[in-house]
């Protein structure tokens, strides 16, 4: 069996046109979306992260702003700014890039942006309202696993479908996402016990746990659907070679560039699964596309009775 290979490029491109409509109709009613991005110090990943985030803004016709406060700034000025932030009536949508300083207490920065405005799904408010399945702002990346689910046709009412790893941005609300899609929800951690024959009981694997290649073939009942949702980087050559035995194009690759990202899943499961996702190229383009659409629904949600706009949106449905 060769899984069937979920694009993650083909459906953000999807989505950035089914939001085109919906930039339109905004700008029509005078309104032009905008995203305040808040990246503090020099972390070279945050930069990229930042980067991309601003470049799908210009893009798709958003209006964005870039701060930069030093890698020494103290919480009390982060919050300054996420005040003045809430308080700006041309932005509709708050990024804080984390992982923030030491010195910094995130919590607090992060309880500090505006629900309304709250595009990373973060918050408790937001948070609060995913447990309880009402309408709010969700998590990008667990809401751009489902949007590949439903977009490729993968069914998940009364799916066994087991969710490796729990954390507050990918596995908790991807767990509650699943639930609300009418899956069978088991959540697995570190210190799971028999994580490989909880697995194979799964028709829907999702693995967010930061482990390259961990998930491997006898992990994945035959036909299942599988989410990589890791982004790992690897430089070890051992370890590159385990990965990529029977992919010496990619282990080549390696080679000549001395490190390549892996997904949480070994390649090999592509003999195994129904259908799979690559890394990269799966479910990371995903996570951008779903803060465009978090940016667009916190502006039709929070100024839809000046625009005359509904809330609702293709991409934008949670
Ligand atoms: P995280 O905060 O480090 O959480 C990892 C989770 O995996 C934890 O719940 C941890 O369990 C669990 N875990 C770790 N090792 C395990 C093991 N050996 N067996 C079972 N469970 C294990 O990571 P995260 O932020 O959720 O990210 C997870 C992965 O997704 C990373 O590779 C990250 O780069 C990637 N990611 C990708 C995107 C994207 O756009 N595609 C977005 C966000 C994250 P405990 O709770 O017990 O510690």
């Amino acid at each position: 069996m060769t899984a069937r290979i979920l694009d993650g490029n083909a459906i953000r491109d999807q989505i950035y046109a089914e939001l085109q409509p919906q930039i339109a109709e905004l700008a029509a009613a005078g309104i032009r979306p905008g995203l305040a991005a808040v990246l503090v110090g020099h972390n070279p990943a945050s930069q990229v992260y930042v980067k991309s985030k601003i470049a799908a803004c210009e893009k798709l016709g958003l209006r964005s702003w870039l701060f930069t406060p030093a890698e020494s700034v103290p919480t009390a000025e982060l919050l300054q700014l996420i005040g003045d932030l809430n308080r700006r009536e041309d932005v509709d949508g708050i990024l804080v890039q984390l992982p923030l300083p030491r010195q910094v207490d995130s919590r607090r920065v992060l309880e500090a942006v505006d629900p309304e405005k709250d595009v990373d799904g973060f918050h408790p408010v937001n948070l609060g309202r995913l447990v309880r399945g009402e309408p709010g702002l969700v998590a990008c990346t667990p809401l751009g696993v489902m949007e590949i689910l439903r977009r490729s046709g993968i069914a998940t009412e009364g799916v066994p479908a087991v969710v490796l790893g729990r954390s507050d941005i990918v596995g908790k609300p991807l767990a509650l996402l699943l639930m609300h899609a009418n899956a069978t929800v088991t959540i697995c951690h570190s210190k799971t016990r028999d994580l490989s024959q909880i697995a194979r009981r799964a028709d829907l694997i999702i693995a967010a746990m930061g482990r390259p290649a961990m998930v491997t073939p006898d992990w994945i009942r035959t036909g299942a659907t599988v989410i990589d949702v890791g982004i790992n980087r690897i430089s070890d050559l051992a370890e590159a070679a385990r990965i990529f035995g029977k992919f010496p194009q990619r282990l080549e690759q390696f080679k000549q560039k001395g490190s390549t990202l892996v997904g949480d899943v070994h390649p090999e499961a592509v003999e195994i699964a129904g259908a799979l996702t690559p890394v990269p190229g799966g479910v990371g383009p995903l996570t951008i596309a779903m803060l465009m659409s978090n940016t667009i629904k916190a502006a039709r949600l929070r100024r839809a009775q000046t625009a005359g706009a509904t809330a609702a949106g293709p991409a934008s449905r949670h």
